[in-house]
């Protein structure tokens, strides 16, 4: 077991499903079996049981009594090779209300129970670098921002209304990569040192508030806009060798399509966007997979501001998320499908 635990977190990109608990106890469930393999068997609902049946595999599949810690468990080996030098980057994809943000950042309502993986992933970056003081001097600093529009949004920025970042010129510096002078790919973005969890909790406390600023303004924004926290690490060694590397926990927008017949104006570009970006970031992953010679960063920012960390040494993990209940088959189904394609 833990040797094929050692293998399957060797390929550079893996893929965990999530499924949550489902909200309530009278609506029937899709999902009939989750193997300790990462098998899922899904039925459904219009069909006849052994007609309607379908098999998925993925590297994990997290059932509804999963808890953070255990997610986190299989994800840590991935956050720790951070420290090493390697660029991870970690996305939530499902439709909206699947659990995307209850995996990253923890439970609706701010609770301090419960955090996702955005906290317990720093938490532990600050162990390792605590183990690690009297070999390497680490620095860990973050930047938060948000996609919206294929416009990049700094969520730490003291002032959440300015425009201090002007969209062109976000534009331009994110097509930089990490390998530049000073490893950034959004040099302009608010980047804030962290030396404690606490200092995390605040600054995801920032970010969030920025955020949900915007959302009132914009019909329900927060769920179609991608965030990313991004985590840069900077270590040094007594002899004066370097490493650098950075970890992307993205809350992509949710997958759900939309009914163009049914939506028109800022809605319908918003889905388009949406659609667009999320599409590229399947076809890069994809290209990867495939070890195409062409990569298509360039058709989304989504993708153009991860490629430092897509690709090449790079990790990368995707928890398809999924919700179980019967009125949400189709969208269950596009996920899951999603997945299969990249993983
Ligand atoms: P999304 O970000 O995909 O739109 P959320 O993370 O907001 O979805 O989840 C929808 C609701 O379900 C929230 O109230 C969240 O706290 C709850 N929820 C999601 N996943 C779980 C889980 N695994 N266990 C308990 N509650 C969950
Ligand atoms: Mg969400």
């Amino acid at each position: 077991k833990l040797y094929n635990m050692v293998q399957d977190l060797k390929g550079n990109i893996r893929v965990f499903c999530r499924i949550r608990p489902a909200f309530c106890a009278g609506t029937r469930n899709v999902i009939d079996f989750i193997g300790e393999d990462g098998s899922l068997v899904i039925s459904d609902p219009l069909k006849p049981k052994k007609d309607g049946r379908k098999v998925f595999q993925f590297n994990r599949v997290f059932g509804p009594s999963a808890t953070q810690d255990d997610v986190f468990n299989d994800t840590q080996p991935l956050i720790r090779s951070v420290m090493d030098g390697y660029n991870v980057c970690i996305f939530a994809y499902g439709q909206t209300g699947s659990g995307k943000t209850y995996t990253m950042s923890g439970p609706s309502g701010g609770s301090t129970k419960d955090l996702g993986i955005n906290y317990l992933a720093l938490n532990d970056l600050f162990e390792i670098s605590n183990q690690r003081k009297s070999i390497i001097s680490y620095e860990i600093r973050v930047q938060m921002v948000e996609i919206y529009n294929e416009q990049i949004r700094d969520l730490l920025s003291e002032d959440s209304s300015s425009t201090k970042y002007p969209f062109f010129l976000i534009c331009l510096l994110e097509i930089r990569s990490c390998t530049n002078d000073n490893g950034l790919s959004l040099p302009d973005a608010t980047l804030h040192t962290v030396n404690s969890t606490s200092d995390v909790l605040n600054l995801m406390k920032y970010g969030e508030v920025n955020r949900v600023v915007c959302s009132t303004a914009i019909n329900n924004r927060s769920s179609r806009s991608h965030s990313i926290l991004t985590v840069h690490v900077h270590g040094r060694d007594p002899s004066g060798n370097r490493l650098r590397s950075c970890l992307h926990l993205v809350d992509l927008a949710g997958s759900e399509r939309v009914d163009k017949s049914e939506v028109t104006g800022d809605r319908l570009k918003e889905a388009q966007h949406i659609n667009k970006s999320l599409s590229c970031l399947g076809d890069v992953i994809t290209a990867l997979a495939q070890k195409n010679s062409h990569i298509p960063y360039r058709n989304s920012k989504l993708t153009l501001l991860l490629q430092d960390s897509l690709g090449g040494h790079a990790k990368t993990l995707m928890f398809a998320h999924v919700s179980p209940e019967e009125d949400s088959f189709g969208e269950t189904i596009s996920t899951l499908k999603f997945a299969r394609r990249v993983s």
